[in-house]
Parts: C-alpha cells; structure tokens; sequence
C-alpha cells in the first residue's frame, strides 16, 4: 500500500556534461510504499538520474532529499537507508554467494548477520549455490544474488536498474513478485527503470518519460497510453522515443 509520505524527492535536478544537458530539471518524487517507473529511450539520462541520487555522480544543479533528509548534508546517514541492483554492477567473482553477501552484510553493518544471510539465500533460493563462486553463476542465478544484496540493508529507498534484463520469464516473475511483496509489506519506496513494458505496466504504480533529459510524460501506466491516444505503453513509448516533440505539444 502506498502512502504520502516521500522517500525521495528530487527537485530541479540537472547534469550536465559540456555541452550536453543528460538530466534537465527534473523534479519528481517517490512516496512510501510506491514503485515508479523511469522509463524514456536509451541514452534519455535515466541511469545518470540515478547515480546522482546513489552519491556516485555529483548533481550540476538541483536538489535530492531521501526520507527528508538533503543529500548534500546527509549523504552517509541516507547511503545506509537506501540500496540498488543493476545487471552491470557485478559482484566479485571469485567470491562464493555466502561470501559476497557476508562482505556487503559486513559494509552495511546488518546485525546478527549469518542468520540474515540464510533468510536471504533461502528466499532468493540461493542456498544450494552458498558455496559456488559467484563468476560461475548464470545470469538468473546473478539476478538474484544482486537482490538479496539489495534488500539486505532493509533499504526504504530502493533503485533498480533494469533488474531482470536478460532474465527468462519465469525468472523475471519471481523477482518482480518479490520487489513487489518487498515495498508492500515494509513501506519501502523503489525506483524502476526498465525497456520491457509489460513487466513496467504489471509492477509500477507510476510511470515517468524521460525524453532528452527531461520528463516528458508521467501518470498510471494502465491510463497513459489511451491519454495520449496510444493503444499501449509500448506503443506510448514508441512514441515518446520517435516523436517527443508531437506529444509534447499533445499536452498543452
Ligand atoms: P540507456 O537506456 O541506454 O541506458 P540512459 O537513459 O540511462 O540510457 P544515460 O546513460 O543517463 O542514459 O545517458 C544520458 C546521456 O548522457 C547520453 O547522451 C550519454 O551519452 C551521456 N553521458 C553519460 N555519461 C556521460 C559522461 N560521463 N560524459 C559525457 N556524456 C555522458
């Protein structure tokens, strides 16, 4: 169940590199319990988006407040609170599944962590791979490893970027199942980015476009695409990837 209150609320965000505005003022904002997707074409400034709100790329402009704390302040105390998975952020291969989730335990200082790690590895059922290297994992196999390290901190801010790319389907349901039961039942907010948009439509509670570093387009992800007189959020997509401009003025 989603409520009013943000987890994350980013006001005028911007990056720019040179020339080229990745992010231009954006502002948005997350509320507990809520999984919002951030959708738009490659290359629209989704994954800087969130490595500014991860601490990793500093912001050129803008702010960005988790639990309404300001980033720039609190960043450490909010680092703690939030988490991410990506299929790019690899885990150290030639550590076993008991392992790197022992290390990333250790970082986040969880308490009573051997016990931790075996609830995790129970629900992701990684518990008859405790002992294999992670390198020798397959990709559905990785997946799911990268989510328990991701819920591991109990995060009220989640990140995923792109979770289940390269997942069969069967695989992909399970995890989404899973993020899913994971911001019902702790009131944590997440943030989504994703190209397979029934996966976004079946998950996300809102969805936002990003177009050239700005947000084009955001609302219910069932109710979208007929707004705009598109048949479906894939074809909205199309749309917003094809001709931003016409959508844009759609909207006026
Ligand atoms: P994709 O769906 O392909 O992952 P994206 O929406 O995540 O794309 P970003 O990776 O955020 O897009 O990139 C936004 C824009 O910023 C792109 O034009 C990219 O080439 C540019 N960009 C990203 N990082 C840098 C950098 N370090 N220096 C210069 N330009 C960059």
């Amino acid at each position: 169940m989603t409520s009013d209150k943000a987890v994350l609320t980013a006001t005028n965000l911007t990056k720019r590199y040179g020339a080229l505005l990745a992010v231009d003022r954006i502002s948005f904002s997350v509320r507990s319990g809520e999984i919002v997707g951030l959708l738009g074409p490659n290359g629209a400034g989704k994954t800087t988006t969130i490595n500014m709100i991860l601490g990793i790329l500093q912001p050129t402009e803008g702010s960005i407040e988790v639990l309404g704390k300001d980033m720039r302040r609190y960043r450490s105390e909010i680092s703690r609170r939030m988490n991410f998975a990506a299929v790019y952020a690899h885990m150290p291969a030639n550590l076993t599944v008991r392992q790197n989730l022992f290390v990333f335990g250790l970082l986040y200082g969880i308490p009573h962590l051997r016990k931790r790690i075996s609830a995790l590895m129970e629900e992701f059922d990684l518990t008859r791979f405790a002992d294999i290297k992670a390198g020798l994992l397959s990709s559905g196999e990785l997946s799911r490893l990268n989510l328990a390290k991701a819920i591991m901190n109990e995060p009220r801010l989640l990140l995923l970027d792109e979770p289940t790319a390269s997942l069969d389907p069967s695989i992909s349901q399970l995890l989404r199942d899973r993020i899913q039961a994971y911001a019902a039942t702790t009131g944590a907010g997440i943030l989504w980015t994703s190209h397979n948009m029934t996966e976004i439509e079946a998950v996300c509670h809102r969805v936002m476009f990003l177009s050239r570093g700005k947000i084009l387009l955001s609302g219910d992800p069932c109710t979208l695409p007929a707004e705009h007189g598109k048949q479906d959020l894939e074809e909205l997509f199309i749309a917003v990837a094809r001709e931003p401009l016409q959508l844009q003025r759609g909207r006026r």
